[in-house]
């Protein structure tokens, strides 16, 4: 079984049924980007760019985030990239830029609100982004880059992202790109009919969606229990956003942790979710179970689960896949 597996871990995962879903991975380095390949991803499904900016003692220069997306796109010929412009904030702060004390700062200005009060550096990370788009069309003839910004949580904001990446896109002259955005705030999810009309694709950002719809800090040990992701609550939000994608053929990932276990993957595939963004280690199991399964049943019991009344019963139900071949 084990020598099967490996064989097939370069092949797409489908369903016993038919369905198709990608599985790419979640990345911070280049230094990882080597991994996705190796463990049969498809693309990467999430960059998180934090690290350029956290990692250097002032603004990383426009030429080095060139130099780093060069080095992903390199190890990811003729795949998807997203990258996600800087999540500055929240957990994750930068000290060389002046950031005021918050109360809250995973209710304060992080994501693409600090890239608002911050836009010259947005540009220069749009620039780049862009710039290694047209080096990638220039040299290989296609481009696989794809844009995200996080932290959307009104229509306000995308118009606003959205616009600002496609005067610095002409302003250089570069391919056009997919934009798309993080569903990782509620209300993102609740106007998901809305943004589905002008967005290219949503991920969802289920670490965050967990902690904003929960109301439970990701980062509190006493909260950030598992069960959590499987809440009814939050699977009703990505039932909703799946549903916007679909209905203006768009298409929905998740990136956040609960992909990645291969219980959960099973009831993300049945609500809909057409991509599932993992670390490159997580790949192969996350391919395996996709494989051994039936997507109609799948549907049929995420419809059961959304009715559930807990995350304990909503898991139980994950425990078996014996009614899923
Ligand atoms: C998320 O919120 O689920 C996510 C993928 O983004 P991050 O963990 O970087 O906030
Ligand atoms: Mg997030």
């Amino acid at each position: 079984i084990q020598q099967a597996q490996a064989a097939q871990q370069h092949e797409p995962a489908t369903t016993l049924d038919g369905r198709r879903i990608e599985v790419v991975c979640n990345i911070a380095k280049p230094q990882d980007a080597s991994a996705i390949v190796a463990h049969g991803g498809e693309g990467a499904g999430l960059l998180r760019t934090e690290f350029l900016f956290e990692s250097s003692e002032q603004e990383p220069t426009v030429e080095q985030q060139i130099e780093a997306f060069k080095a992903i796109v390199a190890e990811l010929p003729g795949k998807p990239l997203v990258v996600r412009t800087a999540d500055i904030g929240g957990d994750k702060p930068v000290s060389w830029l002046d950031m005021p004390h918050e109360d809250n700062p995973f209710l304060g200005v992080r994501g693409v609100r600090l890239s608002f009060k911050h836009p010259d550096m947005f540009k220069r990370q749009l620039e780049a982004i862009y710039r290694t788009a047209k080096w990638q069309k220039e040299q290989t003839g296609a481009c696989g880059l794809h844009i995200m910004f996080p932290m959307i949580a009104k229509m306000s904001e995308w118009q606003r992202a959205s616009s600002i990446a496609e005067s610095v896109r002409q302003q250089w002259n570069a391919p056009v790109l997919p934009l798309g955005i993080m569903v990782e705030v509620p209300s993102a999810a609740l106007v998901a009919d809305n943004l589905a009309k002008y967005v290219d694709f949503f991920s969802i950002g289920s670490n965050d969606l967990t902690q904003y719809t929960l109301a439970m800090d990701r980062l509190n040990p006493e909260l950030c229990h598992a069960a959590d992701s499987y809440h009814p609550g939050l699977l009703r939000l990505i039932e909703m956003t799946v549903k916007a994608a679909d209905a203006n053929g768009k298409w929905v990932g998740v990136c956040g942790n609960m992909a990645a276990d291969p219980n959960i993957a099973c009831l993300l595939v049945g609500l809909g979710v057409h991509e599932l963004s993992v670390s490159p280690a997580n790949v192969p199991a996350v391919k395996n179970i996709i494989r051994s399964v039936s997507f109609t049943k799948l549907q049929a019991k995420a419809q059961r689960a959304l009715s559930m009344c807990s995350s304990e019963a909503v898991m139980a139900m994950y425990q078996n896949h014996d009614d899923l071949i």
